[in-house]
């Protein structure tokens, strides 16, 4: 089975550097929050060429740290895409604000342009969470002069987008913070649960460091609202030593798979998402829409011809039972091209250590469907 992910061969080829690392937290006798997350969050700092980066417990709290670090708050509006990790969402219900959908573009991620009419039609709204689906950078250009335009406070969601590219700018570095994740799956993933803050103003990272340590500002201090959100020294001292050095040829292995399924796949009932013009994908998953209405005959199809498959995303966050019964939000228009992804997408199988043999036979498998 060709399998959306690869964690043995991964595990094969950066052993050595990972048991470094277990053995240096071992010996260093100090397990939470010191060198090795220092030293991590410098390391990252540089591969994004920004200001600091504050490791945390995972993505969701990266995202709600970077609200509250903004100030956004209880019933405040914060605009963002029904088609997302629900993740996204309820880092917004925790802040106790209320969540905002508009409808996303043919690239999967939010749609500027229905964000600037949910922006002009309502002054209320001052947040945004937008999200770099699949790795696929939106236009940040844009993004910064809609940032400008409105006065809006912005946490880009780059769990998915780490280290992607537009127009030579990194993702995440036209809000005033960005959230990434180091869940395992992750473009840049640890061996548990991990995530972190980015940014390039330093109040904004002064404040996420505080709060995710029960708000101290020194020992037994607590000057901040606070969560338990730490990131452990064998997760950074890992990601530091075995994972980030590799991060970039990584990329590149990426973008090379996605170029060959991009020439490669010619199917009329199959529909490549491809990123917007100017960007630089980092391909965390290869999305296709299958236009025929026949999903499920698809991936039965794929998973016979020993290629594993995955739905990014069956339901739209709106839809989900617990907003639906329990949530305040709001919609701004019909959703309509975030319900044909949730009804027509499938990603196949793309990461760093897929062979050129495994390529040929998704695009083989993927080619011979009849439809
Ligand atoms: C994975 C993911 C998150 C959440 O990250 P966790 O580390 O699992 O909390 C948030 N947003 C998006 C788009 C994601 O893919």
């Amino acid at each position: 089975m060709i399998t959306l992910n690869a964690f043995q061969r991964q595990w094969d080829m950066i052993k050595a550097e990972a048991g470094e690392a277990f053995n240096r937290c071992g010996a260093s006798g100090w397990y939470v929050l010191g060198k090795e997350v220092e030293a991590f969050e410098e390391n990252l700092a540089k591969y994004l060429e920004v200001h600091s980066v504050s490791g945390v417990a995972n993505g969701l709290d990266a995202i709600e740290l970077g609200l509250r670090a903004l100030g956004v708050s209880e019933n405040q509006k914060v605009l963002t895409t029904p088609l997302t990790a629900f993740a996204t969402t309820i880092a917004i219900l925790k802040v106790g604000a209320i969540p905002v959908y508009v409808d996303v573009d043919k690239t999967g991620s939010i749609d500027l342009s229905k964000v600037e009419s949910a922006l002009k039609s309502d002054p209320t709204i001052k947040a945004f969470v937008p999200v770099h689906l699949y790795g696929h950078t939106l236009d940040l250009d844009w993004l910064e002069k809609i940032r400008k335009t409105y006065d809006l406070l912005i946490v880009e969601d780059c769990a998915q987008s780490i280290g992607s590219k537009f127009n030579g700018r990194v993702s995440g570095t036209v809000g005033q913070c960005a959230a990434t994740s180091f869940y395992p799956t992750k473009n840049l993933g640890a061996m548990g649960d991990g995530g972190a803050l980015f940014t390039n103003h330093k109040e904004v990272d002064q404040i996420v460091r505080k709060m995710r340590d029960y708000g101290q500002s020194e020992k037994y201090v607590h000057s901040l609202y606070g969560l338990n959100s730490r990131l452990d020294e064998l997760q950074a001292a890992y990601l530091r030593s075995a994972v980030l050095p590799r991060l970039s040829k990584w990329t590149s292995r990426r973008v090379e798979v996605a170029r060959s399924y991009k020439d490669g796949i010619k199917n009329k009932n199959l529909e490549i998402i491809v990123p917007q013009k100017g960007a630089e994908s980092v391909w965390h998953l290869f999305p296709l829409l299958v236009t025929n209405g026949n999903r499920d005959s698809f991936q039965k199809h794929l998973s016979a011809s020993g290629v594993q498959s995955a739905i990014h995303y069956p339901s739209l966050t709106i839809d989900q039972p617990y907003l639906k019964e329990n949530g305040r939000f709001e919609v701004k228009d019909d959703l309509k091209t975030a319900r044909t992804f949730a009804s027509q997408e499938l990603s196949i199988p793309i990461h760093p250590f897929l062979t050129n043999e495994e390529t040929a036979k998704v695009i083989a498998a993927c080619n011979e469907w009849a439809g």
